[in-house]
């Protein structure tokens, strides 16, 4: 197996160079090509074409390949497969926005939680990611972004194109944050002192880990948190996500406020809308009716929090279904009504399978 370069030290690097008979400078050289992205050593312009090649031969540069790059149609959103070095492959997705070019992180290779609604979990976990392999996600949408910027194509929707970088992140791809937390706090370190990545433009989203939570509160950053939880009532959080059964939502919850409190912030509440098909092929809601409508404002009511509403985005091997787009406003409605802030999340990448897990599973079956 190739050596990764992104992965070694300083005094690595400098040693891997002056083995192949190079001055020291060019250590320097390949570090800088490597925080930028650069995925392969012959797009290291300012080093010679013999030791380009000599690099290419021995060497790798990232932890991270691209196996599949989708682009949407509206040009705005690009997934991407890639595979770690022991052949585990991820998704991480960059979205061009008016507000930033923001990237959707995976925290593991696959996922152990079980959500019944969710793709990433239909292969079971196979191992947390390290802080390198996520990072390395930013990386892979930083030179996609400067790929954009040398083919001229117009990006993001009345951004200011002078803002080239990755801007935003979400650690909300793959796996549980929370359950590789100690890498997960290694990397945000890291996007914020090496990219200059604010603390309030990343957001961690996680289905439940009440100690994880807490780590985070003693950790003490002020990143955004966001829940997902789905259902407002215990008995049917449990029937669609297995952690519920550890974890009730009332102390997901109180855990979850206590650090969103403490650092002034507003508390995401995301919340897949699940529809199911009764015996002749109707639609009837699952998890988004009227009086779950009002359950779910009983339960945040007078909390600084924002719902995030997103209709179910179709998965094969799933048994749910979309609601109509009247179920989802009506649901909406409700809330608002209530005095709960809310917003229908627009989905993005819909046409290259958005569904976080979805390409990865389609891989894994040969389409
Ligand atoms: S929704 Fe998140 S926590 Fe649940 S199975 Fe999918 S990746 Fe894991």
């Amino acid at each position: 197996m190739k050596p990764i370069l992104f992965n070694f030290t300083e005094t690595e690097l400098n040693e891997f160079v002056a083995k192949l008979g190079q001055p020291k400078f060019r250590a320097k050289q390949i570090k800088d090509w490597l925080n930028r992205g650069a995925p392969n050593f012959q797009s290291m312009k300012n080093l010679p074409e013999q030791l380009r090649q000599d690099l290419d031969a021995c060497a790798q540069t990232l932890p991270v390949r691209i196996v599949k790059k989708l682009e949407s149609s509206d040009g705005q959103t690009t997934k991407f497969l890639l595979e770690l070095n022991d052949t585990e492959q991820i998704e991480c997705v960059l979205m061009r926005t008016s507000y930033g070019n923001s990237v959707c992180v995976s925290s593991q290779a696959g996922c152990a939680m079980g959500c019944k609604f969710c793709a990433s979990t239909l292969l079971g976990l196979k191992r947390n990611l390290t802080v390198n392999e996520i990072y390395s996600q930013i990386l892979v949408a930083q030179w996609e972004l400067r790929n954009d910027k040398l083919s001229n194509k117009p990006i993001r929707p009345n951004g200011d194109a002078n803002n080239d970088d990755v801007s935003h992140i979400v650690i909300m791809g793959t796996g549980e944050p929370l359950q590789n937390v100690e890498n997960v706090i290694g990397f945000v370190e890291r996007a914020n002192s090496d990219m200059g990545i604010g603390w309030r433009k990343i957001t961690l989203s996680t289905c439940g880990i009440v100690p994880g939570i807490k780590k985070l509160t003693e950790w003490g950053r002020p990143i955004n948190l966001a829940i997902s939880l789905h259902a407002p009532i215990n008995e049917l959080r449990s029937q669609i996500m297995p952690i519920n059964n550890k974890y009730k939502l009332e102390e997901v919850l109180n855990a979850a406020f206590e650090f969103s409190d403490l650092h002034n912030r507003q508390l995401m509440i995301e919340y897949i809308l699940l529809g199911k098909k009764n015996s002749s092929g109707e639609v009837e809601l699952f998890n988004c009716t009227s009086e779950l409508a009002e359950k779910l404002s009983e339960l945040l009511k007078n909390k600084n929090c924002m719902v995030n509403l997103i209709p179910w985005n179709a998965v094969d091997e799933r048994d749910f279904a979309s609601p109509s787009g009247n179920a989802v406003h009506k649901f909406q409605d409700i809330l608002i009504k209530n005095g709960i802030h809310t917003r229908i999340r627009r989905e993005r990448g819909q046409d290259i399978g958005s569904a976080c897990g979805q390409l990865r599973l389609n891989n894994a079956k040969g389409e």
